[in-house]
C-alpha cells in the first residue's frame, strides 16, 4: 500500500501493524487524508486472507491528540458557502455527512470482520481515542506521559466519532457521563480500572502484547455488536435507570446552568443511544454533534480556548527580530503569598532561582512553600523525592541582594508600595548585568511610574502573575512607555518556559484581569446596595457562567483590598472615579464591622470552622431594606453581570491597552472565569453583534446608570457591524 501517514506491516504470523506517523508533523492528528488512509487500511485488512488481524500504533513520542480542530472550524466555512448557494437543507446534509465521516470509519473498522488492537503510547485523546475505543482491544503503556480522554468538552464539542455511545457501553452510565462532562485525561491504572483499557504494560512490550490478543484469537466482534449485550447500567427504562436520569438531568443543569450545548447534547446522546443497536445510536450521535459543532458556543470555545490559546503559547506576540533570550538563573524578590509561588513554578521549570526576602528566615519560609507544594505532588504520586530534593536544590533562598548577581531575569513581588518598590529596583540593579530584565508582579501601580525608579526603564516590565500562582494559567506581561523589545521577549520566554498562557498589555490602572474582575465586584456590590438580595446576586454570577458570584469572589481576594483600592483610585483621580455606594457598603465592611473576606473567616460570607460558608446575615441591616424577590429581574441581573465586565474589555480596546481581541479572550477566560461558554468577554459582544450589544447597553444604561455607557469603539462597531476580530484582522492587512 502506498500510504504516507502510515507504515504498514505484516509479520511472520500474519498480524499487521499500522503505525501512524505522520509525515511533516511533529504530532499525529486526524486529517482527512489520515481518514482516507486508515479506510484503506481497514480495507486491506479485512480483505487479505493473509492478515489476521491489525495493531495500531504511533511512530511518534506520543499518540495522538486528536482530530484537526482548525478543520472542523473549515466546515463551519465550507457549510455558509453551500447555504448560501444551495440553500440551508443541502448545506445541512452535507455537514451531517462530513461530520460523521469518522464515525462511519471507526464503525467500519469496529465491523469488519478482522480484530484490530490499539497500542497506546503517550497522550491519546479526542478523535484518537474514539480511534482506540472502536478498536476490539486496547493495550496502555504504563509510562508517566500516558494519558487517554475525551476532553472535546473543554471546547464546547463533545466526542461525536462514537465516544458517547462506547463509553456509554463500557462503563456505568453515571460513570460514563461524568468522564464526558469533565473530559478529564486519565492515568492508566486508572483507565483500566474505570473498563476503559483492557491491559497496562510496559512501553516495551506494547506492540508484542497487542498482536499477541490477535494470535490468541481475539474476537472481531464489540461487546455491543454481541446478540444479547446489556448495557452495564441495564436498560434505560428500568428501575435502575430511573435512579440515574432524573438526577443526571439535575447535575448537568446544576454544574452548566443549561449554558453549554454540548454537555445537553452528551446527556441526549447518552440518553438516546443507549435505547438503540449501535449503528442507530451512532446515527442519532452523529447529528447532535452536527447541530453542536454549527453551535456559536463551539465555534466561540474553539476559537478563544484552543487556537487563539495555542497561538499566544507559541509567542503570537514575541517580537520577530529578537533571538531566544537565556534564562537559566532567575530571581526572585519579596518570598511572600506571590513570590513564594512564583519561586516554585520557576525552579519547577528547571531554572535557577535565588529567592530573596527582607531576613533569610523569610525567604526561608517562602522556599517551604515550594517544598510543600512538591511533597502535595508526591502525595498524589505525581512527583518523585528525588523531585522534590533536585527542584529545592534549585532555589538559594537568602535575604543577600548580592545573589541575584548573574540573574537573567529578576521579579519582584515585595509590599505593594511604590516607596518599597523603588529602593529594591536600585538594590537589585545595582548588582545586575546589563542584559538583565527587571519585572514587577506589581497589581495596582502603573509600570511607567515605578520604571522611573530604573535606571534601564528599556530593561523594565510588568509580568503580572494571578494567585494562587501554581494553579492560574494566565500571566499578564505589562509594557512600560519605554520597554524595550528584549524585555518583552525575555518576558514571553519566561512565560512560555514555566508553561503559562501570555497575554500582553500597555500599562494603564488595573491592565486588562482586574479592570474586568474590579466591574464584576462592583456590579455585585452595588446591587446589594440596591436591595437585591445577596443569594440572588450569588446565583446570578454563576448562572451567567462565572465560577463563582461577586461576593464570594471578593471574600477571596480580600474586602479591605477592595476598600484600599477604593481609596488609592480616589486620592489618585477624585472623588468622581469611585462608586459612593460601593465605599460605604466597603468602608462599613472592613472598617465597621471588622469584616475582611475569608482571610479573616468574616466577609460576605461567614466561614465556620466546621460546615459550608454562608452569606452573612447582617448584611440585610448593613445594606437597607430587601427588594421582595419577585420584583428583581433576574435575567437582567445576569446580563448586568456579564455585560460590565465586557464593556470593561471593550473600553480596554477603545485606550489601547489591549491590542489583540485575542488576548481579552484567552485572559478574561483564564484569569478571571468569564463564562467560557461565550468564548471571553470580546467574543461575547462579537458573537451578540455590536449592534445588540449596545442597544443592551442603551437599556442598561438608561436602568443603571453611565457605567453602562458603550464607549466609542462600540458606537462604530454597531454603525457598521463590525467585530473585535474583524477589525484587528483589518488592521494587521
Ligand atoms: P506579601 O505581603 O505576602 O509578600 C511581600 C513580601 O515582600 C514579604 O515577604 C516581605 O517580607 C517582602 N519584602 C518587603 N520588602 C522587601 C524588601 N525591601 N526586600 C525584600 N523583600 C521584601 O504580598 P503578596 O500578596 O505576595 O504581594 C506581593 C506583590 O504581588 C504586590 O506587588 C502585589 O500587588 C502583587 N500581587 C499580589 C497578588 C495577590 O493576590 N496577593 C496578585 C498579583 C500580584
Amino acid at each position: 500500500m502506498n500510504l504516507t501517514h502510515f507504515r504498514f506491516e505484516t509479520d511472520a504470523d500474519g498480524v499487521a501493524l499500522a503505525t501512524w506517523d505522520m509525515a511533516g508533523r511533529s504530532m499525529n492528528v486526524i486529517t482527512p487524508e489520515v481518514m482516507d488512509e486508515l479506510g484503506r487500511i481497514v480495507d486491506e485488512v479485512a480483505g487479505n486472507p493473509a492478515i489476521k488481524g491489525c495493531v495500531i500504533a504511533s511512530g511518534k513520542e506520543t499518540f495522538s491528540g486528536g482530530a484537526d480542530l482548525t478543520m472542523l472550524q473549515g466546515l463551519g466555512a465550507e457549510y455558509a458557502r453551500l447555504a448560501g448557494e444551495r440553500g440551508e437543507e443541502e448545506a445541512m446534509r452535507f455537514f451531517f455527512e462530513e461530520s460523521r465521516r469518522l464515525t462511519l470509519l471507526y464503525r467500519r473498522l469496529e465491523t469488519c470482520g478482522k480484530p484490530f488492537a490499539a497500542a497506546v503510547h503517550g497522550t491519546c485523546l479526542g478523535g484518537a481515542f474514539e480511534l482506540a475505543l472502536a478498536c476490539h482491544h486496547r493495550v496502555l503503556s504504563d509510562d508517566e506521559k500516558t494519558r487517554v480522554g475525551l476532553p472535546e468538552i473543554k471546547v464546547g464539542l463533545f466526542p461525536g466519532a462514537g465516544g458517547t455511545q462506547r463509553v456509554a457501553r463500557l462503563m456505568q452510565t453515571g460513570d460514563a457521563l461524568q468522564m464526558l462532562f469533565k473530559g478529564d485525561q486519565i492515568r492508566p491504572l486508572m483507565a483500566r480500572n474505570m473498563g476503559l483499557v483492557h491491559a497496562v504494560v510496559p512501553r516495551a512490550d506494547l506492540v508484542a502484547t497487542a498482536k499477541a490478543w490477535i494470535k490468541g484469537g481475539g474476537s472481531a466482534v464489540a461487546p455491543w455488536d454481541v446478540p444479547k449485550f446489556k448495557a452495564p447500567s441495564g436498560k434505560v427504562y428500568s428501575p435502575a435507570g430511573m435512579m440515574i436520569w432524573p438526577p443526571a438531568n439535575a447535575i448537568y443543569r446544576r454544574e452548566t446552568h443549561d449554558n453549554y450545548p454540548a454537555a445537553r447534547a452528551i446527556l441526549q446522546a447518552v440518553y438516546e443511544g443507549l435505547q438503540l443497536p449501535m449503528d442507530l445510536a451512532l446515527k442519532v450521535e452523529s447529528r447532535y454533534f452536527a447541530k453542536i459543532l454549527r453551535s456559536p458556543q463551539a465555534a466561540a470555545m474553539i476559537r478563544t480556548l484552543f487556537v487563539s490559546m495555542g497561538e499566544l503559547n507559541k509567542g503570537a506576540r514575541r517580537p520577530k527580530g529578537v533571538g531566544e533570550v537565556p534564562l537559566k538563573r532567575v530571581g526572585v524578590v519579596g518570598a511572600g503569598f506571590m513570590g513564594a509561588g512564583i519561586a516554585y513554578v520557576t525552579a519547577n521549570a528547571g531554572m535557577e532561582v535565588v529567592l530573596v526576602d527582607q531576613s533569610a528566615e523569610a525567604a526561608e519560609k517562602g522556599k517551604a512553600y515550594a517544598h510543600k507544594l512538591v511533597s502535595d505532588q508526591i502525595m498524589k504520586g505525581r512527583a518523585k523525592s528525588a523531585d522534590r530534593d533536585a527542584l529545592l536544590g534549585r532555589i538559594t533562598a537568602t535575604a543577600d541582594y548580592a545573589a541575584l548577581a548573574g540573574c537573567d531575569l529578576v521579579v519582584e513581588a515585595v509590599f505593594e508600595d511604590p516607596r518599597v518598590k523603588a529602593e529594591v529596583i536600585a538594590k537589585v540593579e545595582a548588582v545586575l548585568g546589563p542584559d538583565a530584565v527587571f519585572a514587577s508582579n506589581t497589581s495596582t501601580l502603573p509600570i511607567s511610574g515605578l520604571a522611573k525608579a530604573s535606571a534601564r526603564p528599556q530593561s523594565f516590565i510588568g509580568i503580572h502573575f494571578f494567585s494562587p500562582v501554581e494553579k492560574m494559567m494566565l500571566v499578564e506581561i505589562i509594557l512600560g512607555r519605554e520597554t524595550g523589545e528584549r524585555a518583552l521577549a525575555a518576558a514571553l520566554d519566561y512565560v512560555r518556559a514555566i508553561r503559562k498562557t501570555p497575554i500582553v498589555v500597555n500599562d494603564a490602572r488595573g491592565f486588562f484581569a482586574n479592570r474586568c474582575v474590579g466591574a464584576y465586584i462592583l456590579e455585585g456590590h452595588l446591587m446589594l446596595a440596591e436591595g437585591v438580595p445577596a443569594a440572588m446576586i450569588e446565583n446570578a454570577g454563576r448562572q451567567a457562567g462565572m465560577p463563582v458570584g461577586p461576593l464570594s469572589l471578593n471574600d477571596e481576594v480580600g474586602v479591605d483590598l477592595a476598600l484600599k483600592i477604593v481609596k488609592a483610585t480616589k486620592a489618585q483621580l477624585g472623588e468622581g472615579a469611585v462608586d459612593p455606594h460601593q465605599e460605604r457598603l466597603l468602608t462599613a465592611l472592613v472598617e465597621g464591622e471588622g469584616r475582611l473576606g475569608r482571610k479573616n473567616r468574616k466577609g460576605f460570607y461567614d466561614y465556620p470552622e466546621q460546615g459550608q460558608k454562608r452569606l452573612w446575615p447582617g448584611l440585610r441591616d448593613l445594606c437597607g431594606p430587601a427588594l421582595d424577590p419577585d420584583s428583581v429581574n433576574f435575567t437582567e441581573l445576569k446580563q448586568r453581570l456579564l455585560v460590565t465586565q465586557a464593556l470593561e474589555a471593550a473600553r480596554t480596546v477603545q485606550e489601547g491597552v489591549v491590542t489583540d481581541p485575542r488576548e481579552a479572550d484567552v485572559g478574561s477566560i483564564l484569569g478571571f472565569g468569564f463564562a467560557p461558554f461565550t468564548g471571553g468577554a470580546l467574543s461575547y459582544i462579537d458573537f451578540m453583534g455590536a449592534a445588540a450589544f449596545v442597544e443592551l447597553c442603551r437599556t442598561l444604561e438608561a436602568k443603571h446608570g453611565a457605567r453602562f455607557a458603550p464607549p466609542p469603539n462600540l458606537l462604530a462597531m454597531a454603525e457598521t457591524g463590525a467585530t473585535f476580530y474583524g477589525e484587528a484582522a483589518r488592521q494587521a492587512a
